[in-house]
């Protein structure tokens, strides 16, 4: 009945201009028909009159008690100005962590917290989510834990906007995790590596585990408009456990480095952290040596964002960078030689390429095509004449013809971004090398594992292009998973087990992804593919396939002609629609480097630049593998797939090469099938404010995130529905000892179980309205469980 909510001093939310104001209810009349007439006060003292009935009536505002409860589910009166109000009455309070159901919500302080100290990460060692104040570390022990329970592989998915704060806690998790105070004894062997304090007490495991990070951090993040250390690629982290639980090792993959920031940058942003950090760190005798200067905006590649200086210590952090590579085991020499390759790739982006009449000049003793032919080991005569120069191979003859200045520059650009680009995945090996053993040993030791996975959140700007697309394709993909995990399967599971169950709508994203890359009826990813193989291909017939294709009735609640745009086609995204242009898309989804300059590249003088681009084009997608020789013993974790840039050759002529686009569905395909076999944990980071500053928070905007996030229907779900359930028998194992059952397990018969299921219940005084059993598996509301494990741990 509406009328008993509302009446003289009920709490309120009033719309308002920016989202809503706390308010009282005055009085309270009968209007006509099933109306009330409700004369309200809103903080500022402003009152104003509302008539009507359902939802034209205010929101109701929680109790004080509530009001910025640790858990969004106990929420009573649950609505978006209750959500939003209780995040921010924690943030204002110093609180960044908030549960939601089964979600950790995460504000970002921006600005360092005492949060992390050693003691907290002790205090949170064996708690029980929900113990102690919402906390990173309450979703690392939990993940930890339910490992321990039954050894399933688990992964802690980190979402959220640019800068909102992903990174930061994937790093935060992976330190808690690893960090010898979660485990009872620290694993392997001590090496020289363990007297440098990385990490103090750390194995060198673990140390190696943390050493991944400022090395993907130099050379995959870079300053943006919206984060100063912006992760440009997406990456899933796996820690690997033995038998006895002990981390053996680490896996790393990493998904589709963004490679147009290598030669071009928007205004104010920077290129790869790592050009900065060697001119600002190395010693000016390599400086030299490198054709370098600590004065880096001479170089075309360091200086299209507008003069920088650098905003984080640079060279504090190359250090750090050079100590995380030792530890990895890339030792001075090699990395000189990878400083060599990204010398090279400046001085490649400082060739001066003119426009003679007809077509593109170089000259012949351009002293920076000088310098980057002799770091890269290749013959300059050779590569000057495939930079201005293109081959075409027809049925009877090669016919060689000249091209244009600005053709020239992509050429050069697409060089610089392909070396770049097997850099990055050199890297990415070398560490999976040193983190499983040279032979895998390490992943084949393993027997389950915990996943970080901290990867690029949904974007819109004013103009997206083809890395938005994939960027907003993983984000649909990942959506889906949440979706399937916290409703389709509670649901489903609810019906097979015959519990009673109201059914709750979600919004399905399956028809955006559908049109996203479904190959028949052909979706965009397949029609650019098609488009990105003809040679005659171009970004205006690849929209005109898209909207011949796609814009039909079927499709007219997910694909969109838009009106005032050009050249442009619309996704309606779960989150909210977005406009991408189709230019640049063909020639991105190609990625391709000139036939002639590979083979240049790959008959390298200099041994490691062929083993840097060998590493790179021979790594294999997991489909393709080879089966494992006895060298690689088998492992048994699964793995997340893995990229391979053999995509990279050609012009994009005839030959059935797999695109980028293709290679990041199978990548992300495989990374799903992944989580689809873990047990998930999220964490959702919030951005409080566009401008980084530390504890200002902007409703409207954190109110968008939450909606994009699903969040509030994750709390309808998690509250009508039972978030845990067990097997009877592995319920009645675990909590067997609360009842004294005289035989031990092995001697109970199977129907057994559930009455073992009922005397724990008993035991534990659990109200019949917190549980039910299904056919053979018990359901328990939130909180049972906590309950169960409280009375556990005192036996
Ligand atoms: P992107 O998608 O651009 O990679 P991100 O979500 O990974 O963004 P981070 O790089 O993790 O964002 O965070 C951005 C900045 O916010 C950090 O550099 C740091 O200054 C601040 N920050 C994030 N989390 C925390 C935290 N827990 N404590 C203090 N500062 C933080
Ligand atoms: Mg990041």
């Amino acid at each position: 009945m509406t009328t008993s909510l509302y009446s003289p001093g009920t709490r309120v939310y009033l719309d308002s201009n920016d989202g809503w104001v706390p308010g009282e209810v005055i009085s309270c009349t009968r209007g006509s028909g099933d109306s009330l007439v409700l004369v309200l006060k809103d903080e500022n003292g402003q009152e104003r009159t509302i008539t009507g009935s359902g939802s034209a009536l205010p929101l109701l505002r929680n109790p004080p008690l509530l009001e910025s409860a640790d858990d969004l589910a106990t929420l009573s009166h649950l609505n978006e100005p209750s959500v939003l109000f209780a995040v921010q009455s924690r943030y204002a309070q110093r609180k960044i962590y908030t549960y939601s159901g089964i979600v950790l919500l995460a504000v970002n302080p921006f600005e360092p917290v005492p949060l992390y100290t050693p003691d907290i990460v002790k205090s949170y060692i064996g708690r029980n989510k929900g113990e102690l104040e919402p906390h990173l570390f309450a979703i690392a022990e939990d993940a930890y834990a339910a490992m321990l329970l039954d050894g399933r592989g688990q992964t802690v998915i980190v979402s959220g906007e640019s800068g909102a704060g992903k990174t930061e806690s994937a790093k935060l998790v992976m330190r808690f995790i690893a960090s010898p105070k979660v485990q009872t004894t620290t694993a392997l062997q001590t090496t020289d590596a363990d007297k440098n304090s990385f990490v103090d007490g750390a194995s060198l495991v673990e140390q190696q585990i943390q050493a991944t990070n400022p090395i993907l951090e130099a050379f995959g993040n870079a300053k943006t408009t919206r984060n100063d250390n912006s992760s440009r690629f997406g990456k899933y982290i796996q820690l690997l456990f033995d038998t006895n639980r002990q981390i053996v090792g680490a896996r790393v993959r990493t998904y589709l480095l963004e490679r147009s920031r290598l030669s071009y940058q928007a205004t104010t942003e920077r290129n790869y952290h790592i050009f900065y950090q060697l001119c600002a760190g190395l010693p000016s005798q390599d400086l030299q040596e490198l054709g370098l200067d600590s004065d880096y905006n001479q170089f075309h590649y360091l200086n299209q964002g507008g003069p920088s200086t650098s905003e984080m210590s640079d060279r504090d952090k190359f250090h750090a960078m050079q100590d995380a590579l030792r530890i990895i085991g890339i030792d001075a020499q090699r990395q000189m030689q990878i400083f060599q390759i990204l010398s090279a790739l400046l001085h490649l982006g400082n060739i001066n390429i003119t426009q003679t009449r007809t077509d593109a000049g170089i000259d012949d003793d351009d002293p920076a095509m000088a310098r980057a032919m002799e770091f890269l080991g290749v013959d300059a005569s050779e590569f000057k004449k495939w930079t201005i120069k293109k081959q075409i191979t027809t049925r009877s003859e090669k016919i060689v013809s000249p091209i244009t200045a600005p053709q020239a520059v992509q050429v050069r650009d697409s060089i610089s971004r392909f070396i770049y680009t097997c850099l990055f995945e050199w890297l990415v090996t070398a560490i999976n090398v040193s983190l499983t053993g040279k032979y895998g040993d390490a992943a084949a030791r393993a027997e389950t594992y915990i996943g970080v996975l901290d990867i690029y959140g949904f974007e819109h700007f004013d103009k997206n292009s083809f890395e938005q697309f994939c960027i907003n394709y993983a984000n649909e993909r990942l959506q889906h998973e949440f979706n399937t995990y916290v409703f389709k399967l509670a649901q489903e599971d609810y019906v097979k087990e015959k519990i009673s169950w109201t059914f709750i709508d979600f919004d399905d994203n399956q028809p955006t992804i559908d049109l996203m890359e479904s190959k028949v009826p052909p979706g965009i990813l397949a029609i650019l593919d098609e488009e990105s193989r003809l040679p005659l291909g171009s970004d205006a017939s690849f929209l005109q396939k898209l909207n011949a294709q796609l814009d039909k009735p079927a499709n007219k609640a997910v694909y969109k002609m838009p009106k005032f745009a050009n050249a442009a086609f619309t996704i309606a995204h779960y989150a909210l629609d977005v406009t991408y242009q189709v230019e640049g898309f063909l020639e991105k989804n190609r990625d391709t480097v000139p036939e002639e300059h590979l083979t240049l590249l790959t008959s390298s003088e200099n041994a490691f630049v062929r083993e840097v681009l060998d590493t790179a084009l021979h790594r294999t997608d997991t489909e393709s593998a080879e089966p494992p020789s006895p060298a690689s013993p088998v492992s048994k974790i699964p793995d997340p797939g893995r990229t391979s840039l053999a995509a990279t050759t050609g012009r994009g002529t005839s030959v059935k090469k797999p695109t980028l686009g293709s290679i990041f569905k199978s990548s992300l395909g495989t990374l799903m099938d992944m989580l689809r076999m873990t047990n998930v944990h999220y964490i959702r980071c919030l951005k409080p404010n566009e401008h980084k500053r530390a504890w200002e928070f902007e409703p409207l905007q954190v109110l968008a995130q939450l909606r994009a996030s699903g969040v509030i229907e994750t709390i309808r779900i998690s509250t009508a529905g039972y978030p845990s359930r067990w097997k009877f028998e592995d319920f009645s194992r675990r909590y067997l000892p609360l009842i004294n059952w005289r035989e031990g397990p092995q001697l109970v018969k199977r129907e057994q179980w559930k009455r073992i299921c009922v005397l724990c219940l008993q035991k534990g005084k659990i109200d019949k309205s917190l549980f039910q059993f299904g056919e053979t598996k018990i359901f328990l509301r939130t909180g049972v469980l906590a309950t169960l494990e409280g009375l556990r741990s005192t036996k």
